[in-house]
């Protein structure tokens, strides 16, 4: 799936912990943020893909393999990889806390301190980090065969092929709707804070079972190991799938936004 899909997934998590913390609005703002980053955090691994990589951070680690050969590869550090695993955001979050205990030279213990004052913004981040994985799973299997979710362990799970890897239009607007009903949700001045966590819980879980449905019910086969796919036809399909979901107005609409964009989308 692509990264924008991933990072609006992550701020719709962020959404639900917001009034969960009683914060005020700052505290909900980096939550929401927070939880975004999480959503898009595992694809860092497709660095090695980016055009520079062999001649800086290649050379620079004095790499044998090109970023190319990394990224469609099956080193720890590939695409879909350890990045794509259950212990990436936990390292991250452990990591982050050891950092900051640092930075204030406070003792290593504070750690736990340190967790029980950002346990909303751990929460979002974790959560949104691992719905990325969850939402990579639903792509083609293509070279990885899905994510290596239990990293160290070499099982890949996923490449399911029930949707393309990206223009999931109608999946976009799921959770660009559940993110903009939660922010006006947060922001109704006056609801009592429970009905705000009950209410922002439904919505994203409504969402969740529309996507999962829409994922579940394409009418087209994705799947396909390795490189040998005809990948034009497979994103023709994917587009007027799109279409006859969304109707001719809103489906342009969505393409020419997707247009605009310098990312897949
Ligand atoms: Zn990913």
């Amino acid at each position: 799936m692509d990264i924008i899909s991933h990072t609006l997934t992550g701020i719709a998590v962020g959404t639900v912990f917001a009034p969960i913390s009683n914060g005020n609005w700052k505290q909900k703002s980096s939550i929401i943020l927070i939880g975004g980053l999480g959503g898009a955090l595992p694809d860092f691994d497709a660095i090695s893909l980016w055009s520079k990589f062999d001649t800086t951070i290649g050379s620079f680690l004095g790499l044998e393999n090109t970023g190319h050969q990394i990224y469609f590869g099956k080193f720890w550090y590939s695409h879909h990889a350890a990045f794509h695993s259950l212990l990436a955001p936990l390292i991250l979050v452990f990591i982050s806390l050891l950092f900051s205990s640092l930075v204030r030279k406070q003792h290593l213990f504070d750690i736990a301190n340190q967790f029980s004052k950002k346990r909303f913004a751990i929460s979002a981040f974790v959560i949104g980090f691992l719905f990325h994985l969850f939402e990579d799973m639903p792509t083609p299997s293509s070279v990885w065969g899905g994510v290596n979710l239990f990293f160290p362990s070499d099982n890949y799970i996923g490449g399911f092929g029930n949707i393309w890897w990206w223009n999931n239009y109608d999946l976009v607007l799921i959770i660009v709707s559940v993110l903009s009903v939660n922010l006006i949700i947060n922001v109704i001045p006056r609801l009592h804070r429970k009905i705000k966590i009950k209410a922002s819980i439904s919505v994203f879980v409504f969402g969740l079972v529309l996507g999962i449905i829409q994922i579940k019910t394409r009418p087209t086969d994705f799947s396909y190991s390795g490189h040998n796919v005809d990948f034009q036809k497979l994103e023709k399909e994917s587009k007027l799938i799109q279409k006859e979901i969304l109707g001719e107005s809103l489906f342009h609409i969505m393409e020419s936004i997707d247009n605009k964009i310098p990312l897949n989308f």
